[in-house]
């Protein structure tokens, strides 16, 4: 663990992916049982697992929310353009497609700074020949540069779905969580919305934190939020009905086997 901890020029495959530590977005494509994840991610998952059955769970509700709440705002309000932040190693169906079936013309940009996504890009580019598919490398930290290239696809003068899920978990206060959010709210035009789901220990307080120090020792860090926290993410927006809820809770009948452990939320620009 402690040599994981300090190398990070480890073996690499010749994408430039990294396969000497464990990585959270292919920990996260292993909860979801995708073939996408190599050995190091798998013992991190199955250790996390072990510590935290919640945490798969959490990930396929997580999945099944990012569905449910594209597919409303295509179907009931109308959205046609999309940026979705910390896309993740693509899993079908993915974001375009939910939107596109919706609504052919849609016109989706993809962003994340893991060249491990990057190299699955190509699957998120098979979009309809009506819409518009992209695929942006960039930091979710550098928000500026996000809004830049996105403007190239999106109009920024009509709305757009901003989808920031499962990321800010992955980016500290410190870090200018709360200021990105802002930045790129700040840059949409009224009728936009936001879409958001991060890690909470409300529910499960010991099993989070004891998955939080298992990815701590995998050099990842981990940031849990309270309902209120995440709350302060949706300043000045109003929120689609049910509020800010566990992800599984978010318009679903479904009731999961447990608690899950990921706050989700919708609201609009007004
Ligand atoms: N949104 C997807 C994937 C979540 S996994 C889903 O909910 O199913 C989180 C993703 O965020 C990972 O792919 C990771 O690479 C990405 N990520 C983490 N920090 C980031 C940052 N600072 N900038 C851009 N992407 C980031």
């Amino acid at each position: 663990m402690e040599e994981r901890r300090v190398t990070g020029t480890g073996p690499r495959t010749q994408d430039g992916i990294d396969t000497s530590r464990p990585h959270p977005a292919r920990v996260y494509d292993w909860f979801l049982g995708g073939k996408d994840n190599y050995p190091v991610d798998e013992e991190l998952g199955r250790s996390i697992a072990a510590i935290d059955a919640g945490a798969p769970r959490a990930a396929r509700a997580n999945r099944a929310f990012m569905h449910r709440a594209t597919r409303a705002l295509a179907a009931e309000q109308g959205v046609r353009q999309f940026l979705d932040i910390g896309t993740g190693i693509p899993t079908e169906p993915n974001l375009h497609q939910i939107a596109q079936s919706v609504a052919p013309d849609a016109r989706v940009v993809y962003v994340d700074n893991d060249p491990i996504v990057l190299a699955h890009a190509s699957a998120l580019l098979r979009g309809t020949p009506e819409g518009v598919t992209e695929y942006v490398q960039a930091d979710a930290r550098d928000p500026g540069s996000i809004l830049e290239r996105a403007a190239r696809v999106l109009d920024l003068d009509r709305p757009v779905a901003l989808s920031l899920i499962a990321l800010l978990h992955f980016v500290a206060d410190e870090d200018g969580a709360r200021d990105l959010v802002g930045t790129l709210v700040g840059a949409l035009a009224p009728g936009s919305f936001l879409v958001l789901s991060t890690m909470t220990a409300d529910f499960e307080p010991e099993n989070v934190r004891k998955g939080i120090a298992a990815y701590a020792a995998g050099g990842v860090t981990l940031v849990a939020r309270s309902h209120a926290e995440v709350g302060a993410f949706f300043q000045g927006l109003d929120l689609l009905e049910p509020g800010i809820v566990p992800v599984a809770r978010w318009r679903s009948e479904d009731a999961p086997d447990g608690p899950v452990s990921l706050y989700g939320g919708v609201a609009r620009k007004p």
